[in-house]
């Protein structure tokens, strides 16, 4: 007979699990596996400054080379990869590799910053912190090319937390970045009282604008000049027409990301841009 939660919190037998559980169990399995073969590769996508559209940077996104289920995104094992901890070990080789593979662009490309996404759970984990500092001290990357991404609503729930780390990690130099902003819910004396450099303005807030002013122009607008306001940056994600870019530019939007100006590829497909980009990128 079917059961739902007792109260003791044991979770009883329910045939629709059955599948779903083997299912991740299965994943969970091959994640374990897949760090040791190396099977996670990362794909780049440029971030462009909304004025003069140069190159200012690379977003480093994981993706899983499934030796039977093909390129993964990052949708299909992120969350197996949190519950199972697993995230923790796929973080930091994230940041290795983001950070090696950066520090060896060349010397046309040391104006450009790596963004690497943290996890909630990742950040919250002793062993962060060292970490950082292990990716910097391997690739010899300056620590002020590199961007942490954490979602707004990552950092609110461990707030407490986030300001000591925060301190420790602008000591190192690197810089800070909320992401997914306008999700979450955070409040301005928030804002004020953590060292963040940089908005990420989620992309649901990208739809295309019609004649009237919509709610999200209205935000974007807002966001963009307390973010000023705050010595922060602003960067859009989800940029896909010509149209969010110019309005972007008109609201004083620093730098764009979407698929407008460039995908998310995997390295051999950028080194071809990194070699000229000297001409047009703000370097030195
Ligand atoms: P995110 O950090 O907000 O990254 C942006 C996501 O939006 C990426 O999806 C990117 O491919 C997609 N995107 C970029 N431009 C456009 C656009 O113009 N239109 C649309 N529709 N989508 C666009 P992706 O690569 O599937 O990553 C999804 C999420 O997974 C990321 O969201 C991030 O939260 C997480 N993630 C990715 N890589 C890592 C990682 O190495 N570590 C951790 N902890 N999380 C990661
Ligand atoms: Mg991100
Ligand atoms: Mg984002
Ligand atoms: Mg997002």
């Amino acid at each position: 007979r079917v059961k739902h939660e007792g109260k003791n919190g044991v979770q009883a037998f329910q045939p629709t699990m059955t599948e779903e559980t083997a299912g991740r169990v299965d994943v969970e399995r091959d994640l374990r596996g897949a760090l040791a073969r190396n099977e996670f590769v990362l794909h780049y996508q440029g971030q462009f400054d909304v004025q003069t559209r140069a190159l200012v940077g690379y977003e480093a996104l994981v993706r899983w080379q499934h030796p039977t289920r093909g390129l993964l995104s990052p949708g299909a094992f992120l969350g197996i990869a949190e519950d199972s901890k697993l995230i923790v070990p796929l973080g930091e080789w994230v940041l290795q590799e983001a950070c090696r593979q950066a520090a060896a662009w060349g010397s046309n490309t040391r104006g450009l910053s790596i963004s690497v996404n943290v996890s909630a759970l990742q950040f919250e984990h002793p062993s962060f912190l060292p970490a950082v500092q292990k990716a910097l001290e391997l690739s010899g990357l300056d620590p002020h090319r590199l961007i942490l991404e954490l979602s707004e609503s990552s950092v609110l729930s461990n707030a407490g937390a986030a300001s000591q780390l925060f301190t420790h990690l602008k000591a190192l130099g690197v810089r800070i970045a909320l992401d997914d902003f306008g999700t979450g819910q955070s409040s301005v004396s928030m804002l004020r009282s953590l060292p963040i450099d940089i908005l990420k303005i989620d992309r649901s807030f990208m739809h295309d604008q019609g004649a009237q002013k919509e709610p999200s122009e209205v935000f974007i607008s807002v966001v963009i000049n307390l973010a000023h306001g705050l010595n922060m940056l602003v960067t859009a994600e989800g940029v896909e027409s010509s149209g969010q870019m110019a309005l972007l530019g008109e609201l004083g939007c620093d730098s764009i990301q979407g698929f407008l100006l460039a995908r998310p590829l995997p390295l051999r497909d950028i080194e071809a841009h990194l070699g000229d980009c000297t001409a047009t990128s703000p370097v030195d």
